[in-house]
């Protein structure tokens, strides 16, 4: 079975300006990276031209989220087929900010996955408990429940295309990263329950990284564990440690 290949992907946010961001690239552009890790990082959707033109070497940009519609009036919206327009391989569906605060249910976020991917786009589908589902036990409950909703929507052979990012709603942005075995023991979960509900090659080769909190000082122990595949990384994906993140040594 081909060893999955580490995966680190930077979500902006709503961060960063053109001059902000040009540096970013620029530090990219200047490290020294050997390919073993596939590196994709996420501006803002205005940014996304402007980085990807700047981009040297095979680091990609994702865009942070997309509609379900091909075109029409949806003001403010973008679509999958456009951003495969404009050469955007790769889209954030279902990350907890857009599930908490814009209205991202399941049900809309498995809509949007099976766009994306009908419109040949590869996805980083998030998922991820809050603070009081961990407390009262219901992690894998709601991580099912979440990847269920994808599952329902995403053929089998379309798997190759996806990522899945666990990333704890209470470690995100909070500093709280989770330990090496909080982490490990839901990406084995969602390893295993992805073997069942879909097949165990699907399993074998699908990437499962975490997101929350990571950075430069906690990344290496982080990626020591077997079934974190790499990192989706906020804050610390607009700082020079972002480097070092990318550098991991699995
Ligand atoms: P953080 O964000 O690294 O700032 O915690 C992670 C994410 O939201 O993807």
């Amino acid at each position: 079975m081909a060893a999955r290949k580490f995966f680190v992907g930077g979500n902006f946010k709503m961060n960063g300006s053109l001059e902000s961001i040009e540096k970013i690239v620029e530090s990219i552009n200047n490290a020294k990276f050997d390919g073993t890790t596939e590196i994709v990082i996420a501006p803002p959707a205005l940014y996304l031209l402007q980085v990807q033109s700047e981009l040297k070497g095979p680091t990609e940009v994702s865009a942070q989220n997309c509609f379900t519609e091909a075109s029409g009036a949806f003001t403010g919206e973008i679509a999958p087929q456009q951003l495969k327009d404009a050469k955007v391989h790769w889209v954030i569906l279902g990350h907890s900010e857009r599930r908490s605060m814009f209205g991202d249910t399941d049900k809309l976020v498995a809509e949007k996955v099976k766009a994306a991917i009908e419109a040949g786009l590869s996805v980083i589908a998030c998922v991820g408990e809050t603070l009081d589902e961990r407390e009262s036990d219901k992690t894998m409950d709601v991580v099912e429940r979440q990847l269920e909703a994808i599952a329902g929507n995403v053929p089998e052979s379309e798997w190759k295309n996806i990522v899945v990012a666990y990333e704890p709603v209470w470690a995100i942005g909070t500093g709280k990263v989770a330990t090496v075995q909080q982490a490990q023991e839901v990406h084995d979960d969602i390893r295993k329950w992805l073997a069942k509900r879909i097949s165990p090659s699907v399993a074998e080769a699908t990437r499962i990284i975490y997101g929350g909190s990571v950075n430069g000082k906690n990344c290496g122990e982080l990626a020591g564990a077997k079934d974190i595949d790499g990192f989706l990384v906020g804050g610390a994906s607009l700082k020079p440690e972002f480097i070092d993140i990318c550098k991991t040594v699995k």
